[in-house]
């Protein structure tokens, strides 16, 4: 199994950015948000799942999964947000798994966003970088990206460990209050970090 880092942050706090820097010096990149994605698109099995247990208002016609509307189910209605998860969670996790298993490059960077919440994937990965960024900073990019009202970040960013807590947890920082050339400072310090760690392993 190759040296795996856990890349988490909260909701805007750069974690995509942060992963595509890393994959341009070379390190693996695994990102459930993407395999999330790849496994409700058009004709995957967890679409099929989905629809039996939700129905098939929540496919789109070419067969991917709604995600506005399911977005919007799982939002209002707790129980269905956990059956979704107990649908999805276990396909991502697995296929995580597998990514990282069949990775050539010298380390792999696993991005989940929920990393502390979930508890899954503890076990695959051997240290754990936390993306920080001041709150207002995040609400602020959110907002502007994906257009939501601030009151939708922030009851997200409630569902979601505390800043506090996840910079306990972290066996590595970045702090991503500056510009672009400030994160890629932090990222190649820490490529050169995680190439020997995986060396001497
Ligand atoms: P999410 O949890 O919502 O998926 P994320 O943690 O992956 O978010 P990104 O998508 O990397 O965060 O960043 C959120 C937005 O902020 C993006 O539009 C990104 O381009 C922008 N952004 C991130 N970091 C910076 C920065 N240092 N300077 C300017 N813009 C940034």
């Amino acid at each position: 199994m190759p040296f795996a880092v856990g890349l988490t942050g909260g909701i805007g706090s750069g974690k995509t950015t942060v992963a595509e820097l890393f994959a341009e010096l070379g390190a693996g990149v695994v990102d459930t948000d993407v395999i999330a994605r790849a496994l409700t698109g058009a004709g995957q099995t967890a679409v099929g799942e989905i629809a039996r247990r939700f129905g098939p208002q929540y496919v789109t016609a070419d067969g991917a999964l709604d995600r506005a509307r399911m977005r919007k189910l799982a939002f209002e209605d707790a129980r269905a947000k956990r059956d979704l998860e107990s649908i999805l969670h276990p396909l991502i996790r697995r296929e995580a798994e597998r990514q990282v298993a069949n990775s050539t490059a010298p380390y792999v960077i696993l991005v989940v966003p929920l990393l502390f919440e979930s508890g899954a994937y503890q076990k695959l990965v051997r240290r754990v970088l936390v993306v920080d960024s001041d709150q207002e900073t995040r609400v602020e990019r959110v907002r502007r990206r994906n257009n939501l009202p601030r009151e939708e970040i922030l009851a997200i960013m409630a569902s979601q460990v505390g800043q506090a807590e996840r910079l306990r947890r972290a066996d590595d920082v970045i702090r991503n209050d500056g510009d672009l050339a400030a994160l890629e400072a932090q990222v190649a310090a820490l490529h050169r970090k995680y190439l020997d760690l995986a060396a001497e392993s």
